[in-house]
């Protein structure tokens, strides 16, 4: 394969729909009803969405800790509250493991964030999407999700995914976080992120625009799980980093071998 172009996919049903429903040029786009949470008292006006963390901080990314994970998505969501009236309040997880399979999502948070071995990289379900699965974002497990610049930066995939899952479709006419490419290779680390004109008007289409705020639950890890982790020795999961490095070797080489290409 020479063209390794990848995109972030976002496989949901929802999303498929949406988009052979929107077709077309960006204004007959912008001119289809974007479902977002519900805003009671209309735009501008103050939206609350619960999110929770469901297996994201169980180890299983291998380079990032628990520490860098929270710190990576209280960003992307911080980001997106900046620019709309959006309320972000975790709450601990309820519900299924992540899956694709749709589940009563009956006083669960609203996007649960998670991760689970799949053919995308990464994907999200709408709001309106009529199981629990609204709202819930998913990477893949097995990629070698990092902080830092470079192809597998875990906030380009955040901000992204935390777009579809606020109801924005993808942008494909302007620069911009939202458009499908991936990576784009936008940020650079913590306190890196931005988003892009394009980006901004379609969140404020939705939401009207305002400033948001996040409430997050205090990780307050054992300090002596925090000093180990600082030092690299051992994972949040308790794995060495040794353990860890061989595996991402292994992940490596097989992804190499069949060359991820999504649509
Ligand atoms: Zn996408
Ligand atoms: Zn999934």
């Amino acid at each position: 394969m020479t063209n390794t172009m990848h995109r972030m996919a976002c496989a949901s049903r929802t999303l498929a729909a949406f988009v052979l429903a929107s077709a077309g040029t960006l204004g007959t786009l912008r001119a289809e009803p974007i479902a977002g949470w519900p805003q009671p008292d209309g735009p501008n006006s103050p939206v609350t969405i619960t999110y929770s963390y469901s297996n994201l901080l169980d180890g299983s990314l291998l380079l990032l800790s628990a520490h860098e994970i929270r710190a990576a998505t209280e960003e992307s969501l911080a980001l997106w509250a900046r620019y709309a009236p959006l309320h972000f309040i975790e709450v601990p997880d309820a519900g299924p493991p992540p899956s694709d399979i749709p589940y009563d999502g009956t006083g669960d948070p609203r996007i649960r964030i998670g991760q689970h071995p799949m053919p995308d990289i990464a994907h999200a379900f709408f709001p309106d999407d009529p199981s629990g699965l609204g709202g819930d974002v998913h990477l893949d497990t097995e990629i070698p999700w990092t902080l830092g610049a470079g192809r597998w930066n875990i906030l380009e995939a955040l901000v992204h995914e935390l777009g579809h899952a606020l109801g924005l479709p993808h942008e494909l006419d302007r620069p911009a976080i939202m458009n499908p490419s991936f990576p784009q290779q936008l940020y650079g680390g913590l306190g890196s992120t931005f988003l892009f004109t394009a980006d901004i008007e379609s969140i404020q289409a939705i939401y009207g625009s305002g400033a948001g705020r996040l409430e997050a639950i205090n990780p307050t890890p054992e300090p002596g799980a925090i000093a180990l982790v600082a030092t690299g020795l051992v994972s949040a999961a308790g794995t060495s980093l040794a353990q860890r490095l061989n595996r991402v070797g292994r992940l490596r080489r097989r992804q190499r071998s069949s060359e991820r290409i999504r649509a």
